[in-house]
């Protein structure tokens, strides 16, 4: 440690000695700007030498840890400047074969006769039993190490070897100081050991039971303040806040949907009433909209804007891209326009902002349309009532904390395509009604979807060109922006400017790391039919609605996860042509082929959800940490639901004693779920 007095626990990382401005920016990106933050990195596993499998029982299919010595590291070039890596791994009792792709640099790294430790799944190839792509780390035998290491994240120039280190200095000194949000009471009723030891077992433990001890008392910390935080939020829709009553079924709601061309389907109707009655009382609605990609949401929240201008009221609508945004303020432009409806968009350049911001002030727009920035900043709405949220998930706690502190509370109407398992819903989700819309409207097929090997682009093209030439559109979606990113994937302005010479067809490229402005300009020349192919990256998942474009591409489709490819290939077909979709791709294990298959056969954005919330864990699939749910690392809602079911329970008991958890034993729970939800809570509780 430096000299001069010991860092305090808010203090910035940079304050620990060894740890200089390079690596606080890793640190950074791994969510630790100061010392306090550090101790919640979780270790994503820990290295145990007791459970290490010997490679004589693997089994295809199993999860293990192995521990080996080097034979021997093959590389093998394939598909042009891809390179995989055979590494020939021996613990006395047989040899395992394992594959790293793209990984030219890894010979270098695994000199034969290195000691590793791999953790992966076993699948079987021909004969021979292989892992691919586990994790690994070299062991040195020399360095004198414990039992039970753990195994950090890392970024940047990070090593696990440096975290490891660092941690071992942080945790034992700090994790004392830490407070402790866990009244004692509960914490004796329910026989729970101190936060700060659960911290220290859980980085360090003697023991796997010790590890498991610590993670239930950890994961019972943050869906406790979770869950009251949440409570408390709901208060404002139970606890006599009044909202504005809204006219559902005024005027311009009827005019409206009069000129659809379309009937509502059962479904959005049912849905409809459930909104309707919401707005009209003085209470302000709070309710979560979800509904399958394509199942024609956004005509309810239309409904829901009109219900506020026939009250003589605003309404934001919020999207999570700027995009998005856009789409949508042309889309509602369209709509509401003829109504005599004044449509604002507040995203993209300053100077726009600026003139809109001062309409929106003076109320001469109705519906502003904008990202979470609307919220955020400190937009002035001159009568806001009605605030409608586009795919939630995006949407956190803390923004919809946010929302009640602007002084008045607007009606809130969140849509979502992404279902949330039960377990989790009730506890961030927990201040939300819920309506679910089941179906889609009528004449909608099912996207015919269907995989091809790469060897096969050359057809799929062709298929792409047929199409064009019939007067449809298409989209072509890659995983990476530009070669530089991957050797091996394609790449949007790769395969853009491959297509671009070829005579026939019209091609435009979009990807996040254009200008505003022309993502824009190339969104509206698809919609307008002034482009035939649009190549891009996964900016086109949410909500982009061309119903001319009939066929997709995903290209590389196994670098995407199960959810991500349904909403993609949820932008064709939206018309009254069935959309086709192609999936190319060589996927390498097991799981890539497992998806793609589940995607071919399954139609079900709620199924396929499911399974991809088992396969790649809620935090990713629900955006929780960036997007706004505090400190909800470790928790994993499938498997820890019982825990979640525990800490609700708590919840309940301490709040029917305490409501505003006044009482000085509740202090420091109380300044968790601040701390987390920010001072945005109801003025019942901070008051
Ligand atoms: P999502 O639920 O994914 O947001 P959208 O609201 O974008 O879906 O609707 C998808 C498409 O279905 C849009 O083109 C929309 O105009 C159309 N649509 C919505 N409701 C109906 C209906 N009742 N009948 C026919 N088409 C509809
Ligand atoms: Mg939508």
């Amino acid at each position: 440690m430096s000299a001069g007095p010991a860092p305090l626990l808010g203090d910035p990382v940079t304050r620990l000695g060894g740890v200089g401005p390079r690596r606080a920016a890793d640190l950074a990106r791994l969510g630790a700007a100061t010392v306090a933050d550090l101790l919640t990195i979780w270790p994503r596993r820990h290295r145990d030498r007791s459970r290490v499998t010997p490679i004589s029982q693997l089994a295809a299919g199993g999860v293990y840890h192995v521990m080996g010595t080097v034979r021997d590291v093959r590389v093998q070039p394939h598909f042009g400047s891809d390179v995989t890596a055979h590494v020939y791994l021996r613990d006395g009792s047989a040899e395992l074969d394992v594959l790293f792709f793209h990984a030219r640099y890894l010979a270098r790294m695994l000199p034969a006769g290195s000691r590793l430790w791999l953790s992966g799944r076993v699948d079987r190839r021909g004969p021979r039993l292989v892992m691919v792509h586990p994790e690994w780390e070299r062991v040195d035998e020399s360095a004198p190490s414990r039992g039970i290491v753990p195994i950090y994240p890392l970024s940047g120039e990070l090593s696990q070897r440096w975290m490891r280190s660092l941690m071992e200095r942080v945790v034992p000194a700090y994790a004392p100081q830490v407070a402790d949000p866990m009244p004692s009471a509960v914490r004796a009723a329910w026989s729970l050991p101190s936060r700060a030891w659960a911290l220290q077992h859980l980085h360090f433990p003697d023991s796997a039971e010790d590890a498991e001890r610590a993670r239930t008392r950890l994961v019972l910390d943050e869906a406790l303040v979770l869950t009251v935080g949440v409570q408390w939020l709901r208060q404002r829709a139970v606890g006599g806040v009044s909202g504005i009553p809204l006219q559902p079924d005024g005027p311009l709601a009827r005019r409206f949907v009069a000129g659809l061309p379309f009937q509502l389907t059962p479904a959005q109707s049912r849905a409809w009433a459930e909104v309707a009655a919401d707005l009209e009382k003085g209470a302000p609605m709070a309710r979560l909209l979800q509904g399958d990609v394509g199942a024609g949401k956004t005509i309810l929240a239309v409904l829901a804007c009109l219900a506020a201008v026939d009250a003589g009221q605003q309404a934001a609508f919020m999207a999570p891209t700027e995009l998005l945004a856009s789409q949508h303020a042309d889309v509602l432009e369209e709509w509401l326009s003829p109504l005599g409806v004044s449509v604002g968009l507040l995203a993209g350049s300053e100077a726009l902002r600026g003139d809109t911001r001062a309409q929106l002030e003076a109320g001469a727009i109705d519906v502003a349309v904008g990202t979470q920035a609307l919220v955020q900043e400190r937009t002035q709405f001159h009568r806001l009532a009605l605030v409608v949220v586009d795919e939630q998930h995006r949407f956190g706690v803390r923004q919809r904390s946010e929302l009640a502190s602007k002084g008045t509370y607007p009606h809130l109407l969140v849509m979502t395509a992404t279902p949330i398992p039960r377990s989790l819903a009730l506890t961030v989700y927990g201040d939300l009604e819920l309506s679910r819309m089941l179906g889609r409207p009528p004449g909608r097929q099912p996207v015919a979807t269907r995989r091809a090997a790469r060897a096969e682009r050359r057809e799929v093209y062709q298929e792409v060109l047929a199409a064009v030439r019939r007067g449809e559109q298409a989209f072509v979606v890659c995983p990476f922006v530009d070669p530089s990113e991957s050797s091996d994937a394609k790449s949007a302005v790769q395969v853009y400017e491959g297509m671009r010479t070829v005579a026939g067809w019209r091609v435009g490229l979009l990807h996040g790391r254009l200008p505003a402005a022309a993502k824009a300009d190339a969104m509206q020349a698809f919609r307008r039919r002034e482009l035939d192919v649009l190549v891009a990256t996964t900016i086109v998942e949410v909500g982009v609605d061309v119903p001319n474009a009939t066929v997709m591409v995903i290209e590389d489709a196994d670098r995407f996860g199960l959810a991500e490819l349904h909403q993609l290939r949820g932008r064709v077909g939206r018309g009254r042509q069935a959309g086709r979709c192609i999936l190319v791709a060589d996927p390498a294990g097991e799981d890539g082929e497992a998806r793609l298959n589940a995607l071919v056969e399954c139609q079900d954005g709620f199924e396929l959800a499911e399974r991809d919330l088992e396969i790649r864990g809620p935090g990713e699939v629900l955006g929780l940490r960036q997007h706004g749910v505090p400190g909800f690392g470790l928790t994993r809602p499938t498997e820890d639901l019982g825990r979640l079911q525990a800490a609700q329970r708590m919840a309940r008991q301490l709040l029917d004693q305490d409501p505003d958890l006044q009482h000085r034993d509740h202090a420091a729970l109380r300044a968790s779920v601040l701390a987390a939800l920010g001072e945005a809570l109801p003025s019942t509780v901070l008051h």
